[in-house]
């Protein structure tokens, strides 16, 4: 069998759960999605396999049903994660909002905003960052490292303090929102300021990891992504909840890919284990900004693996990411579930980071792509108005303070007394 059909055949929505190897006493093990070998996981550190380098991917001799599920957060899903010993700050359990004018704005049959803004540390780094550094401490590793757009290097920062490890984060220099610079700063981050983009950052992260320098917290690390699943997971039960069905659709931001890939395992698991029918999964939708939008154009060309954009740049400084490194593990889950992935222009971004603002959610420009999305596919046909939609906004208002004022209303100088205010006041009519 060729390397290209069994890949295929193992992320496929209907593929059967696999048999275990050597499992661990958590009952997982890791198993490469291009060659099929397979790993016991936390025995020796490795991050793609020896083989073949291709991506890993948790595996579990158990699938859990909804039933499983009890408590609050990340933690909820603990028997669809590996461990049960936890580095948590309470990540998860995230708002998942609804926004009539924005719904009736956009005329889908029902639009929630799941608000991952509203995390610890302002992002959804910080669901895959409690498992991740779970698995650190369980593999012994005393520092750890990552390269960021910001946010990653803010949670890393915080759940490795948490943890009672040291950080070490790579940042594109000059190309970070200030807002997340500061809390790895505070949180006691070492931060080392790269002359170069986002992808210059993780290839030599990825190189201290291999040399043994550091554990590595990128996506790429396939423990991080399990974290992230619990996205999905909470959008599959607030849809249930609040409305008897599930989401037709769920819209978001891609950078690396992690969110889609992980989103994409959450579901492939529940239909493993009969909890879910292969054509009531979401269709997964990627919006990434145009001067950074590669796997937009694998899915637009049909192409089996993007290619690697040497000059990225938008404002959405959280996407600006050339060479999704978690594309292998993504296309399939776009494409398995029906699902599509568009590009959107940072004014369109701004446009709907404003949008959102006016129903009283404050996101960063990132964010915002996931509801530019849908707004473009809308206008293009793409996006039935039958459907119930969920759109993912990955980071707070204030992790780029500096956008959030470029895109708002400036501030007025008035006299420090009543009589000169009023005259500015009614000086608008
Ligand atoms: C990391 C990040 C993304 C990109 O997510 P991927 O999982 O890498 O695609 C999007 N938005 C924000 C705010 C982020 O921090
Ligand atoms: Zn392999």
């Amino acid at each position: 069998m060729s390397t290209e059909d069994s890949h295929t055949r193992s992320l496929s929505l209907t593929a059967e759960p696999a048999s275990p190897p050597d499992v661990a006493a958590d009952g997982t093990w890791l198993a490469c999605i291009a060659c099929g070998e397979t790993f016991a996981p936390f025995e020796t550190i490795r991050y793609t396999c020896d083989s073949c380098d291709g991506l890993l991917e948790v595996r579990y001799a158990d699938l859990p049903t909804f039933d499983d599920f009890s408590g609050r957060g990340v933690w909820r899903y603990a028997e669809a994660l590996p461990l049960d010993v936890d580095v948590t700050i309470q990540e998860g359990d995230t708002p998942l909002y609804r926004v009539p004018r924005l719904e009736a704005d956009l005329g889908v049959e029902s639009l929630r905003i799941k608000h991952e803004g509203m995390n610890p540390t302002g992002s959804f780094k910080d669901r895959g960052m409690t498992v991740g550094v779970a698995v650190a401490a369980e593999l012994g590793v005393d520092r750890l490292a990552c390269a960021s757009t910001g946010n990653t290097s803010a949670a890393l920062a915080a759940y490795g303090s948490r943890g009672g490890m040291e950080t070490l984060v790579l940042l594109p220099a000059g190309k970070v929102a200030a807002g997340k610079i500061a809390q790895a700063s505070l949180h006691g981050a070492r931060i080392l300021e790269v002359d170069g983009n986002f992808d210059h950052c993780l290839d030599i992260v990825q190189e201290l990891a291999t040399r043994g320098e550091a554990y590595l917290l990128n996506s790429l690390n396939p423990f991080r992504l399990e974290g992230q699943k619990t996205i999905g997971l909470e959008i599959l039960e607030g849809f249930r909840d609040d409305y008897g069905a599930w989401p037709d659709r769920i819209v978001l931001p891609v950078g690396n890919a992690g969110n889609t890939s992980a989103l994409y395992k959450a579901f492939r698991e529940l239909v493993q284990a009969g909890e879910l029918e292969p054509e009531d999964v979401p269709k997964l939708t990627g919006v990434q900004a145009e001067g950074a939008a590669p796997m937009v154009e694998a899915i637009e060309k049909g192409a089996d693996a993007v290619r690697r954009w040497d000059e990225v740049e938008t404002r959405a400084t959280a996407i600006r990411i050339g060479n999704p490194v978690n594309a292998p593990k993504a296309l399939p889950g776009i494409r398995e579930t029906g699902g599509t992935a568009i590009s959107v222009s940072d004014e369109q971004i701004t446009a709907a980071q404003r949008d959102l603002a006016e129903e009283g959610i404050g996101v960063e420009p990132a964010s915002a792509a996931s509801v530019a999305g849908l707004r473009a596919l809308r206008e293009r046909g793409v996006v039935d108005d039958a459907e119930r939609v969920a759109c993912l906004t990955t980071g707070h208002l204030l992790k780029d303070p500096d956008a959030a004022a470029a895109a708002g209303r400036e501030p007025e100088p008035v006299p420090a007394d009543t009589e000169g205010v009023l005259t500015v006041l009614t000086g608008d009519k």
